[in-house]
């Protein structure tokens, strides 16, 4: 039987609703962006009323989208974390209430696994059977090199400071570029000639912090926008691609998956294809729609943990729906990983 789960996805800044069936069918992927102050980062609070206020509306437009009724659900999935607080408390409790009302279990699912899980979903629908990828997952709140290890998506690199999407929404703020940075910088990087900044690689670790400062340096210096655009994404990207070729080497991995926000990145994904094509890997990017946060991806996920006895029956709900701020991807059962 074909069955139907809604997601909702509420870790940070994004608010995502999103309908998936379990053969692997998208139905709907609704999603509403809260925008910060103008020169601020993210305030968590304002986020989560931006997705109290929005939640409403997007469950409406995700159901109709897929073209299904309330009753026709079997199964509701939430982001149990990582993320902020205040946002993820909002997601939960919806996803909680929405549960208990249609009496159907409840998926809580780690928002890491769900940007890989999601990235071997669209690589299956391209004929692609990625069993064991090597995943670089990069977004606006994580930058890591996944793999799976005895059940659990392991970390075998990450960064030592900032995630990348962090880096480049922190440059753009700074040079007084609209937010999200990253689409910005890579549309000037395109009109640039790279400039050589500091490229800091440890073992299987990056490092972004003393990039980003020389970056704004140069800046401040007056070296043009899409000069200093284009080093900055050449050189972070060589960096992430340097560390994601060494994971793969040394577990002779040959599936790459490139997944999370700044997977929209053309250049990103065009560096990630050309260093599996000399390795004679397969490489997969996760298309732009599914790339950054969304709810579709917890759906998804929230099928695959309800299929292998991971999902909350409803008279548990009200005692084991939470959330966890820090919900570490190798703390997340794989139950479906061969790995
Ligand atoms: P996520 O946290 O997965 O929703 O991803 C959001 C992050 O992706 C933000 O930091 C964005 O700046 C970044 N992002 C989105 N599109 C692009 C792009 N085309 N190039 C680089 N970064 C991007
Ligand atoms: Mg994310």
């Amino acid at each position: 039987m074909v069955e139907i789960c809604i997601g909702i996805e509420s870790t940070a800044e994004k608010l995502g609703v999103g309908v998936a069936t379990s053969e692997g069918e998208i139905l709907a992927n609704e999603r509403a962006q809260y925008t910060p102050p103008p020169g601020s980062g993210i305030l968590p609070r304002e986020a989560a009323e931006h997705h109290s206020r929005e939640l409403p509306g997007l469950l409406e437009r995700a159901l109709d989208r897929a073209g299904i009724d309330p009753e026709e659900i079997d199964l509701v999935a939430y982001s149990k974390g990582p993320g902020l607080g205040p946002c993820l408390r909002v997601g939960a409790t919806a996803a909680r209430t929405l549960a208990l009302a249609l009496e159907v279990p409840l998926a809580p699912v780690n928002h890491c696994v769900a940007h890989v899980e999601i990235g071997r979903l669209t690589a299956r629908n391209e004929g692609l059977e990625f069993d064991n990828p090597v995943t670089l997952y990069v977004s606006g709140g994580n930058t890591q090199v996944l793999a799976l290890k005895a059940g659990r998506y392991r970390v075998f690199g990450e960064t030592l400071d900032l995630p990348v999407g962090n880096m480049l929404d922190t440059f753009a703020r700074e040079v007084g570029l609209p937010h999200p940075g990253g689409p910005e910088i890579e549309r000037l990087a395109r009109k640039g000639d790279p400039i050589e900044l500091p490229y800091t690689v440890r073992g299987t670790d990056v490092s972004f912090s003393g990039l980003l400062t020389a970056a704004l340096r140069a800046h401040e210096e007056g070296a043009r926008l899409e000069d200093v655009c284009a080093g900055l994404q050449e050189t972070a990207f060589s960096m992430l691609v340097e560390v994601t070729e060494r994971a793969a080497a040394q577990l002779g991995a040959d599936e790459i998956l490139l997944t999370g926000g700044v997977a929209a990145n053309r250049r990103l994904s065009e560096m990630i294809h050309t260093m599996a094509e000399e390795r004679g890997a397969e490489a997969h990017t996760v298309p732009p729609d599914l790339a950054g946060d969304n709810g579709a991806m917890i759906a998804w996920t929230g099928l695959l943990l309800h299929r292998h006895g991971h999902s909350i029956p409803p008279e548990e709900i009200p005692k084991r729906a939470t959330v966890r701020q820090r919900y570490r991807v190798d703390e997340a059962p794989v139950p479906w990983g061969r790995g």
